[in-house]
């Protein structure tokens, strides 16, 4: 078990943060060059008032090294727009696949941008974990089972560590093998 200076255990206290809150801006692999391009939000748009709107905001696609930029709309379905549906390791928006990811544990573990690592990684090493109730859309219950297991923590925080030197990296090959 890991343990703080002072000798307790490393405390977790879950917020109940919500995956979409990092769906803000999300790294892909680009459609055009294979390096790292962004998947933000289009600019202009009024403040959000909730995270969920992130889910139907209009959002663009850019590229610094090769210049490509491409725009995303949510589908309408009779007076409503529909979704996007977040998990997985394609980005919910554009279906490419995420820049964020390596092989891990026999899995894929994947982060949508750096902000999303470093909140895996306080849960992934904290060894008490304080549980919030209630929060039935929270994305710290709802990691896979294989992330939370003690006997991979070693392996998951190697594999954050991976991927955090990757959202350093942004050319075609520095590309992740797991992201194909
Ligand atoms: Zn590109």
């Amino acid at each position: 078990m890991r343990h703080t200076e002072s000798g307790g255990p490393v405390r977790h206290r879950d917020r109940g943060q919500w995956l979409p809150r990092f769906s803000d801006r999300v790294l892909v692999v680009c459609p055009r060059c294979g390096g790292r391009a962004e998947v933000t939000p289009r600019p202009g748009l009024p403040p959000l008032k909730y995270v969920s709107e992130l889910l139907f905001r209009p959002r663009r696609l850019t590229c610094a090294g090769c210049g490509t930029s491409a725009g995303w709309q949510a589908a309408e379905r009779g007076s409503g727009l529909v979704l996007a549906r977040l998990g997985g390791t394609e980005d919910p928006f554009f279906r490419r696949p995420l820049w964020l990811q390596t092989r891990c544990a026999g899995h894929v573990l994947w982060a949508y941008n750096e902000e999303h690592i470093e909140a895996l990684a306080g849960y992934v090493g904290a060894t008490l974990r304080e549980g919030t109730a209630g929060h039935t859309q929270a994305m710290f219950p709802r990691l896979p089972r294989w992330m939370k297991e003690s006997g991979h923590r070693t392996a998951v925080l190697a594999g954050l560590e991976r991927l955090r030197a990757l959202s350093a990296c942004s050319s075609p090959g520095d590309r992740s093998d797991a992201a194909h």
